[in-house]
């Protein structure tokens, strides 16, 4: 049957793509976002312990109110300001889900969003799926002043009109590692200010931030908050990625609709796994203590790579560094990171898989996405072999 595909541009997604090449060649995986060490067994207890409660049947269609109630008292404690678990929190089938069911929910057809580019890979297919139009902004590239990309909010105030109708952040950013601060909250208040924009703000590394920095959450500013939709994931929180667990926050007539999509997308999600972070989440220490646990892997790397031809870039969050390979190599950054996987054994991202045009020459820039969430002696031995190059 001859018919035309909803997405034409989509593939399978890089992080599969390079991790399936890894395996085949053995290569040490650098490449897609996973920790390699396992959860808290406290933690995995709670679950086993939750299965044994009989807490094995659908939970409540938003998610488990213990843990609605645990995140909005986590989010006021932080951020100072109180969701209500009735109906400004929903948990969902991690941050895929919720970033997916906001889209879709509140994108009309003929609707433009922006995103920033380097952009994440979901946000602009499922911009498509809703009928809307991706308009990309690009981010400012290093220079001799800064060494790390910024955000060029000049390009993204004039990227707002009338059709305007979302405007999708991603900050601690995937790939470049890149944060907020207040003063770049300043900005996105004024640029927003008495527009009907909504912001979906993918905070999924908001507990990984470096060089005692603080995560400016949309969840900080009042004037932010009822425009928002605040997206978080406990994977990578809490070394649980293949849990697929995470939540949002929004306003109570957003939420309304964000959730008429949730319950039809899956319903509602793992019952023992939310009895079990509610109970954890009660400790602050794990997500507290996890900035400085991730500072000392990306200061491991880094400085590893000193005795490499690989220049790193500053991470100052996330569990990824962008490392430069000009000094070794001219191929494209997709050639390069097959390269590296099969004749050097370590599996990278290509920075230029997070372009709208990957193949483009002005999305090559010689970088590679490096993930630190490795027991060091995985660092080493990637650190060995890249050394050699
Ligand atoms: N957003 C960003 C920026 C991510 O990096 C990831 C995963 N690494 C996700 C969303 C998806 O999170 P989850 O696995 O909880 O669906
Ligand atoms: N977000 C993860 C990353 O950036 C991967 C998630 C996925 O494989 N879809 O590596």
């Amino acid at each position: 049957m001859n018919f035309q595909s909803k997405l034409p541009n989509v593939g399978t997604t890089i992080f599969t793509t390079m991790s399936q090449l890894a395996l085949q060649h053995q290569a040490i995986n650098l490449g897609q976002g996973f920790p390699d060490f396992s959860p808290d067994p406290k933690l995995i207890g709670l679950v086993h312990e939750a299965m044994l409660q009989g807490h094995n049947q659908y939970p409540a269609m938003p998610g488990v109110p213990a843990l609605r109630e645990q995140i909005s008292l986590k989010v006021n404690k932080l951020y100072d300001h109180s969701y209500n678990p009735e109906t400004e929190v929903t948990i969902t089938s991690g941050a895929t889900e919720a970033l997916m069911c906001s889209i879709l929910a509140l994108v009309r057809s003929g609707d433009e969003v922006i995103v920033i580019e380097p952009v994440y890979d979901l946000y602009i297919p499922a911009i498509e799926l809703a009928g809307g139009t991706p308009v990309v902004v690009p981010m400012l590239a290093p220079d001799a002043q800064h060494g790390n990309y910024r955000v060029d909010w000049q390009r993204v105030r004039d990227a707002i009109n009338a059709k305007t109708r979302m405007l999708v952040l991603n900050f601690p950013h995937n790939p470049t590692g890149i944060i907020l601060t207040e003063n770049d909250l300043d900005i996105l208040e004024a640029i927003v200010a008495d527009s009907g924009v909504f912001i979906l703000s993918d905070e999924v590394y908001e507990h990984i931030v470096f060089g005692n920095a603080l995560h400016c959450s949309m969840a900080k500013r009042s004037a932010l908050i009822e425009r928002s939709i605040i997206v978080s994931s406990f994977g990578k929180t809490y070394h649980a990625t293949g849990w697929k667990l995470g939540y949002c926050l929004a306003t109570a007539t957003v939420m309304h609709e964000i959730r008429k999509v949730h319950q039809f997308t899956v319903f509602t999600v793992y019952s023992p796994m939310q009895y079990a972070m509610a109970q954890f989440l009660q400790d602050p220490a794990p997500y507290t203590e996890l900035s400085r646990f991730y500072e000392s892997k990306r200061d491991y790397l880094a400085n590893g790579l000193k005795n490499s031809r690989f220049k790193p870039l500053l991470s100052q969050g996330t569990f990824f560094l962008l490392a430069d390979y000009s000094g070794i190599s001219t191929e494209p950054e997709a050639v390069f990171v097959r390269q590296l996987t099969v004749e050097h054994g370590v599996t990278a991202i290509p920075m230029s898989a997070f372009y709208q045009n990957p193949d483009a020459a002005e999305s090559n820039h010689q970088l590679i996405r490096l993930c630190f969430a490795k027991e060091n002696a995985t660092l080493d031995a990637a650190l060995d072999r890249l050394k050699e190059l």
